[in-house]
């Protein structure tokens, strides 16, 4: 009977680390007076037998999280479509509006469009997520009817920066909604394929104690978690700092290569490859998301001006070796003028 109740006591380990304290005690109380009888050890083997109730409810707090989630997307355009795809396919359900009319394109791919945001937002998504452009975030907020909608809506932004986001969601939304702020630092073409190890810069700024609202956040997290994307909690504040270093220097060497209209060569090298992916991954986003990345980051004017400092220095470097040799041609016997390596012991 040893080894039964030495599962028993490991099971008994595992268990009660999973329980609320009270219910923990009394389980250790009870389980301390049934080994303590003479009949204590077959209560334990029962114990025992639980395990799988255990395993069952693991499975259900699974599949709570990956429960249906009703999505709203304010922002239908390269982005939002981008990412209601992938919420679609993993069985959730999308709603969206957006300044200009979808409609035809939206049920194309199974998302109701309501061209009108209080109609949107009647319909009482459990969620919803920003994905307009940076710049037209403030207006967009401004005139949206968060008052038709239920009142702890999650609400989350994709924006490419995340402190501008975070000071407008705790300055206009409501004390009560729930504030999500996301990057996922990847897009339509760096993202078509496979999410798997991409970045997903997550700040939870506002979730309300109750079990439900932590637990949609928690849903929404789990299905970036499941698409295979590395989960990075991170403040909107240091994502900044670091994104100015990253990502905005990246989309400004390619959209500088992408200005200079380069193009496959039948020579090219593997390195040349990169510098073309590099463009594609960034030249065809719009304008307005590439500005949104230098004015609303604080941090980038600096990036940009050690960018242009150190391209400054590589071409000076250049520039001053072709110097000194057009200098020493210029200083030989033979153009009259003395060299100036000349050893004036010659002369
Ligand atoms: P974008 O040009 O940054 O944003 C386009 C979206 O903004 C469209 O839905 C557009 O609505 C809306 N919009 C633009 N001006 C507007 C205005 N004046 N009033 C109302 N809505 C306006 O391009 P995007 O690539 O789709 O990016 C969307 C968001 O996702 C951005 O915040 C971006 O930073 C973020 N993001 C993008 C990527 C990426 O790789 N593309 C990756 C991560 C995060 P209409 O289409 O209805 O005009």
């Amino acid at each position: 009977m040893i080894a039964p109740l030495n599962r028993a006591l490991s099971f008994e380990r595992s268990y009660v680390g999973n329980v609320d304290p009270i219910r923990r005690r009394r389980f250790q109380v009870n389980a301390g007076k049934r080994r303590s009888t003479g009949r204590g050890t077959l209560r334990v083997i029962a114990i025992d037998a639980a395990q799988p109730f255990d395993s069952e409810a693991r499975e259900d707090v699974k599949a709570q999280r990956q429960k249906v989630l009703k999505i709203g997307i304010v922002g239908f355009g390269n982005f939002g479509q981008f990412l209601s795809k992938r919420f679609l396919e993993s069985g959730h359900s999308v709603i969206a509006t957006s300044r200009t009319d979808y409609s035809t394109h939206a049920s194309a791919i199974g998302v109701s469009f309501f061209a009108d945001a209080d109609d949107f937002c009647e319909e009482h998504p459990d969620i919803v997520i920003f994905c307009t452009s940076i710049l037209s975030l403030e207006a967009t907020m401004r005139c949206f009817p968060f008052q038709r909608l239920k009142r702890n809506t999650l609400f989350c932004d994709v924006l490419s920066v995340k402190q501008f986001p975070k000071q407008l969601f705790l300055q206009l939304l409501p004390s009560n909604f729930d504030i999500l702020c996301l990057h996922p630092m990847f897009g339509p073409d760096s993202g078509k394929n496979s999410w798997q190890d991409l970045p997903l810069v997550y700040d939870k700024v506002r979730v309300g104690d109750e079990k439900c609202r932590s637990e949609r956040c928690n849903r929404l997290l789990s299905f970036f978690e499941l698409q295979g994307c590395r989960m990075v909690e991170m403040s909107c504040e240091e994502h900044d700092r670091q994104a100015a270093s990253s990502q905005f220097i990246t989309h400004t060497v390619g959209r500088m290569l992408g200005t200079m209209e380069l193009s496959e060569t039948t020579i090219s090298t593997k390195g040349f490859d990169s510098l073309m992916s590099l463009v594609d991954n960034t030249y065809h986003d719009s304008f307005d998301l590439y500005y949104g990345l230098f004015m609303y980051n604080k941090n980038a004017s600096a990036e940009l001006a050690r960018l242009e400092l150190a391209f400054n220095q590589v071409k000076g470097e250049l520039f001053g070796r072709l110097h000194d040799v057009i200098r020493s041609e210029l200083f030989t016997e033979n153009s009259g003028a003395h060299s100036i390596n000349e050893n004036p012991e010659k002369r």
